[in-house]
């Protein structure tokens, strides 16, 4: 059994869908169970209609409307009822909110839940009408159990159970299962959502809970790539990285992977394969567990990637000299106003860390300014290399030579002990151009020698 996964943008017009009912078609001997997104920008264009009922008490899904009713016709397709009563279903809850002018959490979830279980249905009618044995379901009826953290659910353990008991014997039926991501239900029974692009677990979820030999998740990029190609424009797609890796590279902006999808495949050792769906002969990046053995062979880096907007925040207190307790405090300061810290460096009288640039300090400001000086600077950014941090002495050496040759000094460095990736800290307005530089140093030159 293979889990196919489709983003937003594969899914986003009749030709994208007749393209992926190929892709899926060429995959059926694997026993495919597939998850979908909602078509393109659904999700987004939900949500701005429900801000249009709550402020201006106006009912409009022109544009959900129009973008699933043509795909409908130009696939020829018999789903018209179904799509229909949700389109009426949705339109209702439409003017509830426009009425009352109210939108919790709890509805914001129902509205936008619209959008998966719309498009598993023409996905689902298309696939059908080639003659593939598909059938379009609602996670929720396929063991997707949550909390009910409305917007932002986490799935109940339970679900490790219930998913392989409902999708399984599908599985073995031969029936190839189309599933909404993103959505779940609680106990209550009432919709909820994964959190913005929660697609991605819904997938790695039921692959590492039905055991599956793979999930692919397929993109519009040829996978990981060493760079961001808006940056560099050879950036590469990297073969295969741990789940570690590509955690760290998810996180600073390699905008290909939720670290939070990773988990479920991480646990079970699962590989993750992200795929290309406008070039389906790329062989895209493999995210799987690698014995240390094969990592020390493979280059040091794998992937440079920078993040923008970091505020960094120096703190200097004597009265951290020899002291405990001092750090619990000042980041007992962070989490009280929900400030979520990415590095940090320590001495033995200053603290260095760094936040992005969104967040108001001007009560941490206060708050610290008792027990310390602090000074505040934006403007930064975050490069960072991931990689082999068991060859950092090389990566380190390798990084501050080519800043020094470039002219960019570096105002904060932040390894672990056991993470992949080595972090520093440049002016926002050299982070490009340093990016650059590094990569040229640590994947064109690989490629002459
Ligand atoms: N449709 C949802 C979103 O746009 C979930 C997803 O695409 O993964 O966030
Ligand atoms: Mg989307």
């Amino acid at each position: 059994m293979v889990v196919m996964k489709f983003g937003g943008s594969s899914v986003a017009d009749a030709a994208r869908i007749r393209h992926v009912a190929d892709i899926i078609k060429s995959q059926l001997l694997r026993k495919p169970a597939v998850v979908l997104s909602a078509m393109g920008d659904t999700t987004d264009h939900l949500l701005e209609a429900a801000d249009k009922a709550l402020k201006e008490g106006k009912v409009d899904i022109s544009d959900v409307e129009k973008l699933h009713t043509t795909t409908i016709k130009a696939l020829k397709l018999g789903v018209q009822k179904e799509i229909a009563a949700l389109l009426d279903e949705l339109a209702r809850l439409l003017s509830g909110i426009a009425l009352i002018r109210e939108l919790t959490p709890r509805t914001k979830d129902y509205l936008v839940s619209f959008g998966e279980r719309l498009s598993v249905r023409i996905a689902a009618g298309y696939l059908k009408s080639i003659g593939v044995n598909a059938k379009a379901f609602d996670a929720f009826d396929l063991g997707f159990l949550s909390d009910s953290n409305y917007t932002k659910a986490e799935l109940l353990k339970e679900s490790w159970d219930l998913i392989p008991q409902k999708i399984l014997p599908l599985i073995k039926g031969n029936v190839v299962p189309i599933i909404t991501g993103f959505i779940a239900k609680d106990e209550k029974g009432t919709i909820t959502t994964l959190g913005r692009g929660g697609s991605d677990l819904s997938a790695t979820m039921i692959a590492a809970a039905c055991k599956a030999d793979e999930v692919q998740v397929w993109k519009d990029v040829d996978g990981i790539l060493t760079a961001d190609p808006r940056i560099v424009k050879n950036a590469k797609p990297v073969e295969s990285v741990t789940y570690e890796e590509a955690a760290e590279l998810a996180y600073f902006g390699a905008q290909v992977l939720h670290p939070r999808a990773m988990q479920p495949c991480m646990k079970t050792g699962t590989p993750v394969v992200v795929k290309n769906s406008y070039n389906i002969d790329a062989p895209g990046t493999r995210i799987e567990p690698v014995a240390a053995g094969i990592v020390n062979k493979r280059p040091p880096v794998r992937a440079i990637t920078s993040r923008q907007k970091i505020t960094l925040v120096d703190i200097v207190s004597t009265r951290m000299l020899g002291q405990y307790g001092f750090l619990a405090e000042v980041f007992s300061v962070f989490a009280r106003y929900n400030i979520s810290i990415d590095m940090v460096a320590t001495s033995e009288v200053s603290v260095s860390l760094t936040l992005d640039t969104a967040y108001d300090l001007t009560e941490v400001k206060k708050e610290l300014g008792k027990i310390a000086s602090i000074e505040v600077k934006t403007g930064k950014a975050i490069v960072s290399i991931v990689g082999n941090v068991k060859r950092s002495s090389e990566i380190l050496a390798r990084a501050f030579r080519t800043c020094q040759f470039i002219g960019v000094t570096v105002q904060m460095v932040s390894q672990g002990a056991s993470k992949v990736n080595i972090s520093f800290i440049v002016n926002d307005t050299e982070a490009a151009e340093t990016v650059k530089a590094l990569h040229i140093d640590f994947f064109d030159k690989l490629e002459r020698n």
